[in-house]
C-alpha cells in the first residue's frame, strides 16, 4: 500500500475549507475529514484511480476506493439527494476502475444551482482515521490538474521519512524578546506550516518539530540563544531559510508581557502577591478549584475515540474561532490576541500525537489529551522562565475546553456572590471571560504573573487581580470577606471593621467620581470654551442602544450592521433587518443613528457569501467593494434602511470608500430605490475614512457625503501597513502616530471647505489621551463604547478648544507616538 496520494481537483474552482461548507454534517467531519470545493466547470473527474465502490441512485454521490485503501467519498453539492437525479448524469457504475482525472458525473451547474441550496462539492475520506491531511489546496484550482488533498498514511511513519528528500542543516540565534514563549513560538510554527518539510530545532540536548507550539516552547530558549535547526524534505533548503529567519528576526514581547511587576514583600498578616490588575476591592472568595473531571482510563476503541477526539477540537477550535471574532467586534483585542494564542495551542501536532498514542493504547480520547497537555505543562513550569511558566493556565484552559466538548459540562459552576473575589491556583483566560463579569469584584491567584493572560483580560476588563500569592491564598475559606488592594500588591484576609471602613471610604470616593460623571453625562459635553462635542456610542443591536442612552450618549455614531448577517446559514431579509434597525432607531428617544452598510470581507466573514478566497484579504473585497459585488445583498440592505421611520433621524454611512466615484454611485442608487420607493425624504450619508485614499481625498469626498467618520482602527492598519489583527505588532500599532494624525488633520481641512463635519467612530476615540488631540484637530464627533460616555464626556469639559488646536499643531511635528504620548502626559496629566 503507497503510504501518501495526491488527490487532483475533481471540478475547476475554488476550495472551500470543509468546516465552511454550509452543512453541519459534513463541516462537523462527521462523514470524515476532507475539503471541499465550489465547482466552476461541469464534470466531475475523478481525483485519483480507483474503483467506483458506490454510486448514489441519484448521481449526485460517489464513492471510489482509492488503490491506497482510502474510501474517497464525493458529494455534489447541498441537499442534492433531493434533485431525484435531475441535473446528474453518471458517467461511470458501480464496480469500474477509474483512473485519475476520469470523468464521472457531468452536471447541469445552472440547473442543480437554481434547486440546491450550494453547489459546494465535499470530497470526504470515510476513513479518514487513517490518514493524516499533510497538505490541503487553497485559491483557484483548475479540475485533473491542480493538486487538492494530500493523504499519507498513519502506520508507524516517522515523520523524517514521510518527509524524504534531502536533509538540511543550519543554525539561527533566536532574537525575539523573552526567548521562544508563545508567540514567537506561533511565527516559527507559522513559517514551518508553509513549506511541506518536516524541520526540528534542537537545543540543549532536545529537539522539537518547528510546527509544535508546544514543543517549541519546551524547548526553553531564552533571547539570543543558538539553536541548530534541521529540514528534510523536497523543500527542505526553503523551509530552513523561513523558518531561521523566523528564529532570527525580533519580536517585541508586545502587552502580552508588561514589565514584570515585583512581588510585595510579605506582610504580617497579609496575603502579599503581585499586582497584575490595579484597583481596590472588598468581596467574598469563591473557590473555582482546579479543573479534574473524572476520566474513563480506558477507551471505547481506537476508532471511536479518535473520531470523538477530532470532532472534539473542532467543536472548540470553532468555539474559540467565534470568540475570537466577537470580542474582534467589541473591539477587545487583548481577549481575541489571546484566544488566537490558544487557537494556535489547540492545532499542536505534539499534544494531538501524544494523545493519539495513548488512543492507540486503548486508552479514552479525555485521559490522552489530558496526559498530553499534563506532560507538557510539567515541562513548561520546570523550564524557569515565568513567560513559559505562565502559559501553563492557557494549556489547562485548552485541556479544560476539550473535555467539557467531550464530555459536557460536569457540574454547575461555583455560586457567585454580587461581589465575588475569585480565588483559585490559577485561573484560565475562558474561565474568566464566561463569568458574568458584573459579579467578579477581584481575582487572587497562587500561581500566575503579570504576563499571564487571565491578568491582560482582567487589566482588559478593568477587574483589580493579585497573582503569584503562594500556596497561602489557597487557605481562603469560600465566603470570607477579604479587601484586595492590588495598587499596594496586597489582600487582608481578616480586615478589622476599621481596615472594612477605611477601604469603603476609598472605595466610595472612587465611586462617587464615577457617579458624579454619570449624573452629568446627559448634558451635553461642552468645552471650557464653549465648544460643543457631541459623544455617541458604537453599538451592535437595540440592546447596545439602550445602554448607549442609559450612559449619557448623545447618539449613535456607529451601528455595525455584520452583526445580523455573521453566525447564520443564509441572508436575513429586507423585513428582518427593517424591524432590526427600526428597534435601535426606537431605543433612542429621538436621537439620531448612523448606521453602516455592511462590512464584510477581511477580518469580517459571513459564511454564507462564500466570499473567494484571497492572498491578501484586507486588501480585497471588503467594506463597499463586497456590496458593489453583490448588489442585491446591498439592494436588500438600502431599501431596509430607507424603509425605517423617521428618515430625518437616520444617517447612512459607507465603509471603505477609496474615491468619490463610489460614493457617486452608492448615492445614485439610493435615489433610484428611494424614487421607487416613493419617498419624499433621504437620509444623510456619511463616508467612513479608513484608507488613506480617502483621508487625503477628502475635500472631494466631502463635496458629495454629509458627514466624514474616521474609522481609526483600519486607517490605522492601512497607513501603517500593520494588520489589526496581528498579535505580534499589537504592540506598535497605536493610532497617535503622528503619520495619521496629519491625516486626521487633512481630512478635517477637507470637509470644512465644504462646510461638512467630522467624527471619529474607531477605538481611537475611546482612548482618554486621544481625546485632547482629535479636538485639537478639529474633530466634531466621538463615537466610543457605551460605558465610556460619562468618562469622555467629563473629559472635555475641562478641556479648551482653542488650547488643544495649539497643541495639536505641534504634536503633528513628533516622529512617533510614543513621542505624542509623551508630551499629552506632560500637556493633560490627568487623562
Ligand atoms: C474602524 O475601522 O475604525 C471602524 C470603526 O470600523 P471596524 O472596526 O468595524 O472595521
Ligand atoms: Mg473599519
Amino acid at each position: 500500500m503507497t503510504t501518501t496520494l495526491e488527490l487532483l481537483a475533481p471540478f475547476s474552482g475554488p476550495a472551500i475549507a470543509l468546516d465552511r461548507v454550509p452543512d453541519p454534517v459534513f463541516a462537523g467531519l462527521m462523514m470524515g475529514d476532507g475539503l471541499a470545493i465550489e465547482p466552476l466547470s461541469p464534470t466531475l473527474l475523478a481525483p485519483c484511480s480507483g474503483a467506483v465502490a458506490q454510486l448514489a441512485r441519484t448521481g449526485h454521490a460517489l464513492t471510489l476506493a482509492a488503490d491506497n485503501g482510502a474510501e474517497v467519498l464525493i458529494h455534489i453539492g447541498i441537499d442534492t439527494v433531493k434533485l431525484e437525479g435531475r441535473g446528474f448524469r453518471p458517467l461511470v457504475a458501480v464496480g469500474d476502475k477509474v483512473t485519475a482525472g476520469q470523468p464521472l458525473i457531468e452536471v447541469d451547474l445552472d440547473a442543480v444551482a437554481r434547486r440546491a441550496p450550494s453547489l459546494q462539492t465535499m470530497v470526504v475520506i470515510a476513513n479518514s482515521e487513517q490518514f493524516r491531511f499533510p497538505r490541503r489546496a487553497e485559491g483557484l484550482l483548475e479540475a485533473g490538474r491542480s493538486h487538492f488533498l494530500t493523504l499519507a498514511a498513519r502506520e508507524a511513519v516517522s515523520p523524517r521519512e514521510s518527509a524524504g528528500g534531502p536533509e538540511r542543516r543550519g543554525e539561527a540565534t533566536v532574537r525575539h524578546e523573552g526567548g521562544l514563549h508563545a508567540r514567537p513560538s506561533a511565527l516559527v510554527q507559522q513559517a514551518a506550516k508553509r513549506r511541506e518539510a518536516e524541520v526540528f530545532i534542537e537545543f540543549a540536548g532536545k529537539r522539537a518539530n518547528a510546527r509544535s507550539v508546544v514543543a517549541l516552547m519546551g524547548l526553553g530558549v531564552a533571547e539570543d540563544d543558538r539553536v541548530a535547526v534541521i529540514a528534510s524534505g523536497h523543500d527542505a533548503d526553503a523551509a530552513l531559510a523561513d523558518v531561521i529567519e523566523a528564529l532570527q528576526t525580533r519580536s517585541e514581547a508586545g502587552h502580552a508581557a508588561v514589565a514584570p511587576a515585583e512581588a510585595r514583600e510579605p506582610v504580617a498578616g497579609y496575603l502579599a502577591g503581585v499586582a497584575a490588575a490595579p484597583g481596590l476591592a472588598i468581596g467574598r472568595a469563591v473557590r473555582l478549584d482546579a479543573f479534574e473531571m473524572p476520566l474513563p482510563e480506558q477507551g471505547a476503541g481506537e476508532a471511536a475515540e479518535r473520531a470523538a477526539l477530532a470532532a472534539a477540537l473542532r467543536r472548540v477550535r470553532d468555539a474559540i474561532s467565534s470568540g475570537i471574532d466577537a470580542a474582534l467586534r467589541r473591539g477587545a483585542t487583548a481577549e481575541s490576541d489571546i484566544f488566537a494564542a490558544h487557537l494556535a495551542l489547540l492545532d499542536d501536532p505534539e499534544l494531538l500525537s501524544a494523545a493519539e498514542a495513548d488512543i492507540a493504547a486503548g486508552r479514552g480520547a479525555g485521559f490522552g489529551f489530558r496526559r498530553a497537555v499534563r506532560a507538557q505543562c510539567a515541562v513548561l513550569a520546570g523550564l524557569g522562565n515565568p513567560l513559559l511558566a505562565e502559559r501553563v493556565a492557557d494549556l489547562k484552559d485548552i485541556e479544560r475546553q476539550v473535555l467539557v466538548a467531550l464530555y459536557g459540562e460536569p457540574e454547575q459552576g461555583p455560586e457567585l456572590f454580587d461581589d465575588s473575589i475569585l480565588v483559585a491556583e490559577d485561573l484560565a483566560p475562558s474561565e474568566l471571560t464566561r463569568l458574568p463579569p458584573g459579579k467578579v469584584a477581584g481575582i487572587v491567584t497562587a500561581a500566575g504573573g503579570a504576563s499571564g493572560h487571565v491578568a491582560i483580560l482582567a487589566r482588559a476588563l478593568g477587574i483589580p487581580a493579585l497573582v503569584a500569592c503562594g500556596p497561602s491564598a489557597l487557605a481562603l475559606q469560600p465566603g470570607q470577606t477579604l479587601v484586595l488592594d492590588a495598587r499596594a500588591g496586597l489582600a487582608n484576609p481578616q480586615p478589622t471593621p476599621s481596615d472594612l471602613a477605611a477601604a469603603r471610604a476609598e472605595i466610595d470616593k472612587l465611586a462617587a467620581r464615577r457617579r458624579a460623571m454619570q449624573a452629568s453625562a446627559n448634558a451635553p459635553a461642552i468645552t471650557v470654551d464653549g465648544v460643543a462635542i457631541e459623544v455617541a456610542v458604537n453599538i451592535a443591536n437595540a440592546d447596545d442602544a439602550r445602554e448607549g442612552v442609559a450612559h449619557g450618549a448623545d447618539a449613535v455614531g456607529l451601528l455595525r450592521t455584520e452583526f445580523l448577517f455573521i453566525d447564520r446559514r443564509d441572508a436575513p431579509t429586507e423585513a428582518e433587518q427593517t424591524a432590526a434597525y427600526q428597534a435601535v432607531l426606537d431605543a433612542l428617544d429621538g436621537r439620531h443613528a448612523i448606521i453602516r452598510t455592511l462590512d464584510v470581507g477581511g477580518d469580517k466573514e459571513v459564511p454564507y457569501l462564500q466570499l473567494p478566497l484571497e492572498p491578501n484579504p484586507a486588501l480585497g473585497l471588503r467594506g463597499i467593494r463586497t456590496g458593489f459585488a453583490y448588489p442585491d445583498m446591498l439592494d436588500a440592505q438600502l431599501r431596509a434602511l430607507l424603509a425605517v421611520k423617521p428618515l430625518s433621524r437616520l444617517r447612512i454611512l459607507v465603509p471603505m470608500i477609496t474615491d468619490v466615484g463610489e460614493l457617486i454611485r452608492l448615492r445614485e442608487r439610493i435615489e433610484q430605490l428611494a424614487g421607487e420607493m416613493s419617498l419624499s425624504e433621504r437620509p444623510q450619508l456619511g463616508v467612513m475614512v479608513e484608507v488613506p485614499s480617502a483621508a487625503l481625498l477628502a475635500d472631494q469626498l466631502a463635496k458629495h457625503a454629509d458627514f466624514l467618520s474616521i474609522g481609526s482602527n483600519d486607517l490605522t492598519q492601512y497607513t501603517l501597513a500593520m494588520d489589526r489583527c496581528n498579535a505580534t505588532l499589537a504592540a506598535r500599532i497605536d493610532s497617535m502616530h503622528p503619520g495619521l494624525l496629519r491625516l486626521i488633520a487633512i481630512t478635517v481641512e477637507g470637509a470644512k471647505k465644504y462646510g461638512k463635519w467630522v467624527g471619529v467612530c474607531g477605538a481611537m476615540a475611546s482612548d482618554p489621551q486621544a481625546v485632547p488631540v482629535l479636538i485639537g484637530l478639529g474633530v466634531a464627533e466621538l463615537s466610543v463604547s457605551p460605558r465610556l460616555v460619562p468618562e469622555v464626556k467629563s473629559l472635555v469639559r475641562g478641556l479648551s478648544r482653542r488650547h488643544c488646536e495649539e497643541e495639536a499643531l505641534r504634536l503633528l511635528a513628533l516622529g512617533s507616538p510614543q513621542a505624542v504620548r509623551g508630551r499629552v502626559t506632560e500637556l493633560w496629566p490627568g487623562v
